[in-house]
């Protein structure tokens, strides 16, 4: 497991936006940093799980959170022009985006593989998380500190039979991540760099992995030092890394 240990207001007064924020990974993310004193803002395409999650956040006491409510494959270029007006309005820069929902799509062989599912797993999984970025890249520039995170995967490292598009995406994930942490490399008040979470309990892993008892994993909330690492101040000067929340070696 990646060590960091974060004092509790390392996220003091950050804005960070959480794709795919109503479940698993991306739940646990939201929890954490709004525990480190971040105002989140919760993206996901289920209402309920989102208003859940901002049930529990507002339980806490931690910082009001906010929810955008976006299908990330039906999404259009208008939708991000939306989002990205409303934040400005609302809080007039952004400290950190982590794009963590993605979907594992079909596992089959490259032969076998739907073209339909091949399209919509590329739509969430990459022409997303670059619509976004692109279009929030001036709130983040408001910022004095800002990381972006992507969410990779070790079959974006080494392509693996049957993992189809969701392999796919991922290389396409780390490529986009190394492009723009290049493009912003003098450009010191923002980061960009990419976890590779490692098996963790959640429904995805459970879809991908259905003979696995879930308990050999361990929760999302284990795996979070590195993500709040990675938003935090403490990594300031890392850029263009792909890191593994569980150490080398997990997939
Ligand atoms: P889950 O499937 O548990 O959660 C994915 C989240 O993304 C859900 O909240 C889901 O929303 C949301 N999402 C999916 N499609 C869309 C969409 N079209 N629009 C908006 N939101 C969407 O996945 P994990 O938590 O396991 O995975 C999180 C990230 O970590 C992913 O990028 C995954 O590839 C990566 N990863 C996970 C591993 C693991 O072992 N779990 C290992 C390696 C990488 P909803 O709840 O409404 O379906």
């Amino acid at each position: 497991m990646f060590q960091y240990s974060a004092r509790t207001d390392l996220l003091q007064d950050r804005i960070i936006l959480v794709t795919g924020a109503g479940d698993g990974i991306g739940r646990a993310a939201a929890l954490a940093f709004a525990a480190h004193g971040a105002t989140v803002v919760l993206l996901g395409r289920t209402l309920e799980k989102l208003e859940a999650v901002y049930d529990e956040i507002e339980a806490a006491g931690y910082p009001q959170p906010a929810i955008v409510p976006l299908n990330l494959d039906s999404a259009s270029e208008h939708d991000y022009i939306e989002l990205s007006n409303k934040l400005h309005d609302e809080f007039g820069h952004l400290d950190g985006v982590l794009h963590n929902a993605s979907l594992l799509g079909q596992r089959t062989p490259l032969e076998n593989y739907d073209p339909i599912t091949w399209d919509q797993v590329m739509r969430v999984n990459v022409h997303a998380p670059f619509l976004m970025t692109q279009t929030l890249l001036p709130l983040l520039h408001q910022s004095s500190d800002a990381s972006v995170v992507f969410t990779s995967s070790g079959v974006g490292r080494k392509g693996r039979a049957y993992w189809g598009a969701y392999a796919v995406s991922k290389f396409a994930t780390e490529g986009m991540m190394e492009v723009l942490a290049d493009e912003l490399e003098n450009t010191p008040n923002i980061r960009v760099n990419a976890i590779n979470p490692g098996a963790t309990r959640t429904q995805m892993r459970a879809y991908a992995y259905p003979a696995e008892p879930p308990e050999v994993n361990p929760e999302p909330a284990d795996i979070m030092p590195l993500y709040l690492y990675l938003m935090g101040p403490d990594s300031k000067s890392i850029n263009g890394q792909s890191m593994d929340a569980q150490g080398e070696g997990k997939a």
